[in-house]
């Protein structure tokens, strides 16, 4: 029993749900349940300007507390929903709840300028998509606030349908942005026909940044291609000073990452945007 393996059981659990039918149709019964009583929460990173250090946005990322297993990872029930047909209810779910505890706190718009949303593939693939994400933001006024984080391997394998979706919400002002960026091997000549506005550097670049010379090589490539497609460029996963560095250094327009600030839950990022941030002015004097 996953359960009594003590404190490293997620990842044996991770490992052995894969295998195993039971585990996995008792964990999609469990996120079903999870949805429908709401027992799942979301955390808000906050990404900053590379220039400033203010809050440019944050993005929602879903939390799992499963009464049995604890925190199960968003790298294992995602696919899990993406499977069973949940992903739908997901989105909806994050959207509502994001939009919600933002408009309460009154966030979203003053200190939050935009709420960034992690979308799937498979949110784009029936005929009611762009109806259905419509619907999704109809509590905002303002749709600029809004952006949508799609992973460059979703957007290029499920091209036709992604571009439909993509470029009708875009024309209704939402902004979009390629995830996970320089991991799907996909060519500029095709991602420069997506209607999109930033791309986010995948952390599997920005982690080495201070040894390998290679990545720093893609990392300024990939700025400097984005600058020349006048995108912004945010990079993922920072979690050292000579990374935040280099990328202010080279261009990055904004910065993630627990070098800056963790995931956090609603009462903790309001306690945030009104603090003084101090750990971040450190990294304001370099140029
Ligand atoms: P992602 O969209 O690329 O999100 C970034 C992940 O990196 C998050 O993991 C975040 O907590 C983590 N992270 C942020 N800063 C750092 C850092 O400095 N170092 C390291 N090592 N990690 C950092 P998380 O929350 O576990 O989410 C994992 C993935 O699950 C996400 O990757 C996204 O693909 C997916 N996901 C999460 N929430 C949602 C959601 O609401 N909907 C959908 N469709 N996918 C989601
Ligand atoms: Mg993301
Ligand atoms: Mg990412
Ligand atoms: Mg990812």
């Amino acid at each position: 029993e996953a359960k009594s393996l003590g404190p490293g059981y997620l990842r044996v659990y991770d490992h052995f749900f894969g295998e195993n039918v039971h585990s996995r149709l008792q964990l999609t019964a469990d996120l079903k349940q999870a949805l429908e009583t709401k027992s799942l929460s979301v955390a808000y990173q906050p990404q900053f300007c590379a220039q400033s250090m203010k809050i440019t946005g944050v993005e929602a990322l879903l939390r799992w507390h499963h009464p049995e297993h604890g925190q199960v990872s968003p790298d294992t029930f995602i696919p899990l929903a993406e499977q069973q047909g949940l992903i739908g209810d997901i989105t909806d779910f994050v959207c509502q709840t994001a939009i919600a505890e933002l408009s309460t706190a009154d966030l979203l718009g003053t200190s939050i300028p935009r709420l960034s949303v992690n979308v799937s593939g498979h949110d784009f693939d029936d005929d009611n998509s762009i109806q259905r994400f419509r619907n999704r933001f109809e509590a905002i006024t303002d749709w600029s606030l809004i952006q949508l984080e799609i992973t460059e391997t979703a957007a290029i394998n499920n091209f036709e349908k992604t571009f439909a979706v993509l470029t009708s919400l875009r024309k209704a002002k939402i902004n979009i942005s390629i995830d996970d960026f320089g991991t799907g091997y996909s060519s500029l000549s095709v991602l420069r026909k997506l209607p999109i506005d930033e791309v986010k550097i995948d952390r599997a670049f920005i982690r080495d940044i201070p040894t390998n010379e290679d990545d720093r090589t893609i990392v300024r490539t990939i700025l400097a291609m984005a600058h020349a497609l006048d995108l912004r460029v945010i990079g993922e996963g920072v979690e050292y000073k000579a990374q935040a560095e280099f990328l202010k250094k080279h261009g990055c327009s904004e910065l993630q990452g627990y070098l800056l600030a963790h995931p956090m839950l609603l009462e903790e990022l309001k306690a945030f945007c009104n603090s003084e941030q101090s750990h971040l002015k450190s990294l304001l004097v370099v140029n």
